[in-house]
């Protein structure tokens, strides 16, 4: 069976980062990134629907080692693509990834010392045997969206549309389209189709917290032209900024409430901002939805588009009774209803053949869990580019191999102290996260439990803190010969 120091699952923006740290920071080690799709970009590769981009500026989303250099802070979805791809080219980490390679599952074995990582891949299905396993595999279900049972649904004439499955073939002109959400995606549709569409419709339960954000930030243009740390002031002035204004909406939510109001002062009355964009909770308790350029406001505004806040009685053959009790008539229906979040990548992990209980267990420093040797996964922030803490995850996990390596260990498991505080891992009351928190570790209420949304902070941690804090280390020899059986 082939054995490798670190097996990284996932080639999205995350596992090309890790490939990046590894092969710069642990050279001597042996890793592949396995990669169930059979093109890199992950997100950036699965969502394909009209007006597909960023929602948060590219200075912090790209990646700190090789900066994005395109003109836009907020970039289409298959630039993102590309310059996912290009990294991995240019860098050499392309070379490790093993496309339409999934994993589906993970044993720990203890007295081997090395995980029993089973794929399944061209040759059928077959193990390979890793020291290490960093989970890079984002955060939902590829193959599955989050189905909310929209009563009627099935007797829809026309067509219905997920964006995570955005037909190729699909032609929107001349029709009226009816997209149901209020996040980004609906948030990014909804002026995209509106330019072939004949009317658009976007309709809401409930209003969703916005902002408009010029594409193209005059300021981190300027800064870029500096000459050799452009690229740092560009991304460090982003940092600061949607930093700052996430903690002035969580310190000051009625006084965020009316900056985000007084955007949009000029081009609604007062009853359109009360009815349709007024949310029910605070600023930045859901992810902030970036508008760029106003597209969506100006869409409105032109006749182009509306938005609908009313909850749906039912779909019918034409179109959506709402429960006001009127009919929205429609020739497609797209369900921005969100995403279904699955952990591990869909992966069944277990340690000597039992489950691993994620919920039961706990995060540390945002990338461990407790009682679970060799294993680390990457998760970006809610509040700010995802990158910016994927990055620190790698980091932080190529300085404790490192450790390992220099004083002679061969695992390490972090242990957690008994009545530690439990909090959910990710603080938003996004519907999508809610519905999977059990399913996800939980975060404990002091550090190196604490899961921080607060990159200064983080990066002395993934730099600076101590690698042995609450941690465990084992010397048992690793066995990279035949698995011995285990039941489960
Ligand atoms: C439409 C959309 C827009 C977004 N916009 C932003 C934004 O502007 N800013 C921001 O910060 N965040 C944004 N996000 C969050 C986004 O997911 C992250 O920015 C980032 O792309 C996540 O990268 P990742 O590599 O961790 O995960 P992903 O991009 O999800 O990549 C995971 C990869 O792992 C692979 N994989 C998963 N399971 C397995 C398995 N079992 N075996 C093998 N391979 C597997 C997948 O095929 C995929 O290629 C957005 C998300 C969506 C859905």
């Amino acid at each position: 069976m082939e054995h490798l120091d670190i097996v990284v699952v996932g080639a999205g923006l995350s596992g090309i980062g890790a490939g990046y740290r590894i092969l710069t920071e642990l050279p001597e080690s042996t890793f592949a990134i396995l990669e169930g799709r059979e093109r890199i970009g992950g997100t950036w590769d699965l969502f394909r629907y009209p007006g597909v981009r960023s929602d948060s500026d590219m200075h912090t989303l790209g990646f700190p080692f090789r900066p994005w250099t395109g003109k836009a802070s907020i970039a289409p979805g298959e630039e993102i693509r590309q310059y996912i791809e290009d990294t991995a080219r240019e860098t050499g980490v392309l070379e490790k990834i093993r496309f339409r390679t999934k994993v589906v599952a993970a044993d720990w074995r203890a007295a081997e010392c090395r995980w029993i990582v089973t794929v399944e891949d061209e040759q059928g299905r077959h193990d390979i045997s890793a020291q290490h396993l960093y989970l890079c595999s984002g955060y939902y279900d590829y193959e599955r969206g989050h189905d909310p049972q929209i009563p009627g649904i099935d007797d829809f004439a026309g067509e219905v549309v997920h964006p995570q499955f955005w037909p190729e073939d699909l032609d929107v002109s001349g029709k009226r389209v009816v997209v149901i959400g209020s996040g980004a995606t609906a948030v990014t549709l909804v002026p995209a189709l509106a330019k072939d569409a004949d009317q658009v419709t976007m309709l809401q339960r409930s209003p969703t917290w916005m902002v408009a954000l010029p594409s193209v930030d005059p300021v981190s243009t300027r800064l870029r032209r500096v000459p050799g740390k452009g690229a740092d002031l560009a991304r460090w002035w982003n940092v600061a900024t949607s930093s700052a204004f996430y903690e002035f909406c969580r310190r000051a939510p009625r006084a965020a409430a009316r900056v985000l109001h007084k955007g949009l002062a000029r081009g609604f009355d007062q009853a359109a901002i009360d009815d349709h964009f007024t949310p029910r909770y605070k600023p930045w308790d859901q992810r902030l939805c970036v508008v760029p350029n106003g597209d969506l406001f100006k869409a409105v505004q032109r006749g182009h588009a509306s938005i609908v806040t009313d909850t749906i009685e039912t779909v019918t053959p034409t179109g959506i009774r709402l429960s006001s009790g009127e009919e929205l008539a429609a020739d497609v229906i797209v369900t921005a209803t969100g995403l279904r979040m699955l952990p591990a990548g869909g992966a069944r992990m277990t340690m000597d053949g039992s489950p691993i209980d994620l919920g039961n267990r706990f995060v540390y420093r945002g990338m461990l869990i407790s009682g679970v040797p060799n294993l680390a996964l990457c998760v970006g922030y809610t509040n700010a580019s995802w990158t910016l803490r994927a990055d620190l995850s790698s980091r932080y996990l190529c300085r404790l191999l490192r450790h390992m390596r220099e004083h002679g260990y061969t695992s390490f498991v972090p242990v957690a102290p008994e009545g530690l505080t439990e909090k959910p891992l990710l603080g938003l009351d996004a519907g999508y996260i809610l519905r999977a928190q059990g399913e996800f570790p939980k975060q404990g209420g002091a550090d190196p439990w604490v899961m921080r949304q607060s990159y200064v902070p983080d990066r002395r941690t993934a730099l600076r803190a101590d690698v042995t804090d609450a941690m465990e280390f084992g010397t048992t020899p690793v066995r990279p010969g035949s698995p011995v059986a285990v039941g489960g």
